[in-house]
This record gives C-alpha cells, sequence and structure tokens, in this order.
C-alpha cells in the first residue's frame, strides 16, 4: 500500500490516484522497478487537497487518519510505503517505530522497518523530481526497492539462516527483513553475488553471531568451523582455491588427479561442501 500525502487539483476533482505531474513520474519509476500500478493499493494520508499545496496540520492528519486506519485494516497489506515526510511520520507513529530528527529523517528513506505484522518502506515522494530532477539517479534506485519487495531471495530454500530460523534459532525479523524483504541489501546475498564466501554464522546484515557459531560447533558444520577458527585470514582464499578446483572445466591430468583425490576425501568435502551447498 503506496500512501501519498494529499491529492492534487486533478486528483482531488476526479476522485482518482497519480494522474497530475507526479503520477507521471511514479508511473516511470514503477516501470523501472519492474512493478505495476496493479499491484499497489494507493491512498493518501489527507484526504482534500490542501490549498495552495500548503503542509498539513496536525489537526488535518488527525481528522484524515480514521479512513487511513480503516483502509489499512480492510485491505490489511504486507508492506505499507510512505511517501515523504508527513505519511512517513504518521506511520512509524502508529506502530511504535523511532522517529530520528527532522534533520536525519531522510535517513529513514529506502530502508525496511519491521512492525507488528507489517513491513514499512518510505520513500521520497515523487514529487520530489518535479523540484530536483537532478535526483532521478537516487529515486530511481529507491523505487527498486519495491520490485525487490515483490518476490523471495532466490537462496532462501537452501541459504543456512532458513534452517536456524526454522529451528527456532533465530529471529523472525531477519527472514522478514532480508529474506522476504530486501534481500538485495543482505550482506551474504551480495557476497554470494561477488562469489564470495562466508561463514554460515555471518547474519544478513554481515555481523557474525557467536550463538549460531556454538550452534554450529554442536552440528553438522564443526569442520568448517574449525579451519574458520584456525585460518580465518585466509579461509575465504582457500575456499575460492578450492571451488575453483574442484568446480573447474579443466581436464588435464593433474588437476583431474587433484580433483579426484579431493572427492575421494570424505572429510575434505564435509568442510567445504556445506558453504558451497548452503550457498
Ligand atoms: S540470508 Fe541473505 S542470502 Fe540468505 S536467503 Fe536471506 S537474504 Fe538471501
Amino acid at each position: 500500500m503506496l500512501i501519498a500525502q494529499a491529492p492534487g487539483e486533478k486528483e482531488d476533482k476526479e476522485g482518482r490516484m497519480f494522474i497530475g505531474p507526479s503520477g507521471k513520474v511514479l508511473d516511470k519509476l514503477l516501470t523501472k522497478a519492474g512493478v505495476s500500478r496493479e499491484e499497489i493499493y494507493m491512498t493518501n494520508l489527507i484526504k482534500c487537497m490542501l490549498p495552495k499545496y500548503r503542509k498539513p496540520r496536525q489537526d488535518e492528519i488527525k481528522a484524515c487518519s480514521y479512513y487511513l486506519n480503516e483502509e489499512i485494516k480492510l485491505i490489511n497489506p504486507e508492506v505499507l510505503v510512505p511517501l515523504g515526510y508527513y505519511a512517513t511520520h504518521y506511520i512509524f507513529e502508529k506502530y511504535g517505530i523511532s522517529l530520528p530528527s527532522k534533520e536525519e529523517f531522510s535517513s529513514v528513506f529506502d530502508k525496511l522497518f519491521l512492525a507488528k505484522d507489517k513491513k514499512i518502506l518510505p520513500l521520497p515522494h515523487p514529487a520530489t523530481l518535479l523540484y530536483n530532477p537532478e535526483l532521478k539517479p537516487d529515486l530511481i534506485k529507491s523505487y527498486r526497492k519495491l520490485g525487490v519487495l515483490l518476490t523471495d531471495c532466490k537462496w532462501y530454500p537452501v541459504c543456512p539462516m532458513r534452517s536456524f530460523y526454522e529451528e527456532g534459532k533465530l529471529d523472525r525479523k531477519w527472514i522478514e527483513l532480508y529474506c522476504k524483504g530486501d534481500w538485495e541489501s543482505c550482506v551474504r546475498y551480495q557476497m554470494e553475488e561477488e562469489g564470495k564466501v562466508h561463514p554460515d554464522w555471518m547474519l544478513p546484515d554481515g555481523s557474525l553471531d557467536d550463538k549460531l557459531r556454538k550452534e554450529i560447533k554442536h552440528g553438522d558444520n564443526h569442520l568448517q568451523l574449525f579451519f574458520y577458527e584456525r585460518y580465518q585470514e585466509s579461509y575465504h582464499s582457500l575456499l575460492q582455491m578450492f571451488y575453483t578446483l574442484l568446480f573447474s572445466q579443466y581436464h588435464s591430468s593433474p588437476i583431474r588427479s587433484i580433483k579426484t583425490s579431493i572427492l575421494s576425501s570424505a572429510s575434505l568435502i564435509d568442510i567445504f561442501s556445506v558453504t558451497y551447498f548452503h550457498h
């Protein structure tokens, strides 16, 4: 559900969302993100046009919020996307998310938040581009997240984070915010895309979780842990070398014999395959 601030003149007359100049900008941003209008429910925080496009007052927000709250109840969207300062401010207050100062407010844009059963993705209002066309690349990047949120991360079926979550060892927020949310911001995902390996106990924000590491100590991946702890500095390059060798297309006899000896070594496969096949 996209929540804009208030209708413009044309929208107010016709009772339709985003049909004026901001609407044209929004359509272009959605097209770039690979999202169609039909996939989104659109509404406003304030239900009537504000005289001379002035900022909304608190009493106006209070009067109109009843309708917005009812819409949220009826539509029950999984993701709320407030556009601009006022809509974001209202939604943050409604869901008890702490608000940054006005000066730092733009830091919340493009970030995914989790509150109760809702994901909240504040975005800059498309009208921003009418006044600041130089921000076009930034807004294209921001709105791209809408396309990202429409699918789960492609690694989810085989990701260790999924196993940890299903075993009750990982908080739901990691899955909702990353695996079924903004997976493009996941450090594990980014490393994977760059062909970099990482330990199974690395969380989506890139931090290493000691509790998960201990779980692995008692689980199947103990040899991976053993190597990671002892040879941390060279662990990544060792693994890269191993994968390159094992899955290379070179079939010269020395490489073939190395591959054969690797494949015949159950312990080495145990050490490395867990990392490879989990991702
Ligand atoms: S943890 Fe990251 S890489 Fe793994 S499924 Fe979630 S988003 Fe994808």
